[in-house]
């Protein structure tokens, strides 16, 4: 199977490195900002705006004629041409979003960048790209030292099972990174090597995770220490900051700590989220999750750095890519389903929980378990419903779990029917599959 995969390193450049590296940032923002300005005066002329490849044609006019521009070959001229392919695309998305055939969160108009109030990134795709142990060539930049090794990537490309599609160098808070979009061809046994099996996860605000198999063991992993003395103390940095004078030089060392603060424990949190997807996907055939709606659930103030302090999106996305290398399935339950409300004993439901209740009691049967459990078993529980449905059409099937009347569809959700979908149109509730699994043959 073909997969597009990253590879990301942490760089080591030197310091006449790091100095080309932000020029070349600021190249591409340079040729984002001159872009949109020119696309900007012909659609105020001709109604229309310029392709990436016109711009790119237009721009390599202006670089030789124009004096002030005299500092372009300073930089690859791949970058310029990757900011107009961005641009280009921001604006198309831009236009399929008023449309109303795009999908996900409304992008606004495309925006002038200003340095230091953007990301500092750009892109190779074409020209000398290579890693080889603890080092990556690039285009004008030259061999650059990684901070950590890139020999599982420069392996792959080596015995030729993988092949280099673009190259994005971005900066977090002091820190470059390179990111290799690589074409990998990766084996993807038949079936997964523990048939059967199963897991339900839940993804929590106290607990990391809480997982339920098919044998009923229950894993809780609460993060590492460092990841929770690391929120503390991002509270205090992010106070220190606030107490700083606007526009002062105590305020710029502040923010330059606080951010150096948020990426060590954003990469902490990713590090422990990838550990535990790897492990649940080499451990059973079917994860099942929520669907959390994590932009809803951002909205709401309080619970919104929690929320994102866990990375429930990230969570998702993992866990989706991981299964479907290893054979298994991600199930993603509806955003509807009750996970948390349901006695995972007896059916039963309650009417409302707030999320302050961390045992869960059923006036039912007396059961009581706690919350992030009983939900995650809900989910398990979920898995064994749902699979031989989802294995008969192939489409999106929403059974109710054991005991339950099927949950209620909600406009918006039709189930999308595919050409076998008479068990699909038939059946009224609760799945998903991630939609590259489903590509999948099984
Ligand atoms: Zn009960």
């Amino acid at each position: 199977m073909m997969v597009t995969q990253a590879y990301r390193f942490a760089l080591d450049p030197t310091p006449a490195q790091a100095r080309a590296l932000r020029s070349h940032a600021g190249a591409a923002r340079f040729a984002w900002n001159w872009g949109l300005a020119a696309c900007r005066d012909r659609y105020d002329a001709e109604g229309r705006w310029w392709s990436g490849a016109e711009l790119h044609r237009l721009w390599n006019q202006v670089k030789k004629t124009d004096p002030t521009l005299g500092w372009w070959g300073e930089n690859s001229k791949c970058v310029y041409q990757e900011a107009f392919r961005d641009l280009d695309r921001a604006l198309r998305e831009f236009v399929r979003s008023r449309k109303g055939t795009r999908k996900g969160r409304r992008p606004g108009f495309p925006r002038f960048k200003k340095r230091d109030r953007c990301r500092d990134s750009f892109r190779f795709c074409t020209g000398a790209m290579r890693c080889s142990g603890r080092t990556v060539t690039l285009p004008r930049l030259g061999t650059i030292a990684t901070h950590d090794s890139t020999r599982k990537l420069a392996r792959r490309i080596e015995n030729g099972t993988a092949r280099i599609l673009s190259v994005t160098v971005s900066r977090t808070a002091h820190r470059w990174y390179v990111s290799f979009t690589v074409q990998v061809d990766r084996h993807v046994p038949e079936r997964h090597a523990r048939p059967g099996s199963a897991v339900g996860v839940d993804l929590g605000v106290t607990t990391l995770l809480t997982t339920v198999d098919n044998h009923g063991a229950v894993t809780e992993i609460a993060g590492p220490k460092a990841l929770r003395a690391g929120l503390r103390k991002l509270q205090r940095l992010s106070k220190a900051h606030s107490r700083t004078q606007h526009g002062s030089a105590n305020r710029a060392k502040a923010a330059g700590r606080l951010a150096r603060h948020h990426a060590r424990v954003t990469n902490m949190r990713t590090d422990t989220l990838h550990k535990a997807t790897t492990h649940l996907a080499a451990r059973y055939e079917t994860v099942v999750v929520e669907d959390l709606n994590v932009t809803g659930m951002l909205a709401n103030r309080r619970l919104a750095r929690a929320v994102a302090d866990q990375g429930f999106g990230a969570v998702r996305r993992m866990l989706s890519y991981k299964t479907g290398w290893r054979g298994g399935r991600l199930l993603v339950a509806d955003r509807w389903f009750p996970s948390s409300k349901i006695c995972s004993a007896c059916g039963g439901r309650k009417p409302s929980l707030s999320l302050s209740e961390r045992t869960f009691r059923c006036d039912a049967c007396g059961l009581a378990l706690d919350r992030d459990v009983n939900a995650a078993t809900n989910l398990r529980d979920l898995a064994a419903s749902g699979a031989e449905r989802q294995n008969a059409c192939g489409g999106d099937v929403r059974p109710g779990p054991a005991g339950q009347p099927p949950a209620k569809q909600e406009p918006g959700t039709t189930p999308r029917v595919d050409q076998t979908g008479t068990a699909a149109a038939q059946a009224t509730a609760v799945w998903r599959t991630d939609t590259h699994i489903r590509s999948h043959p099984r």
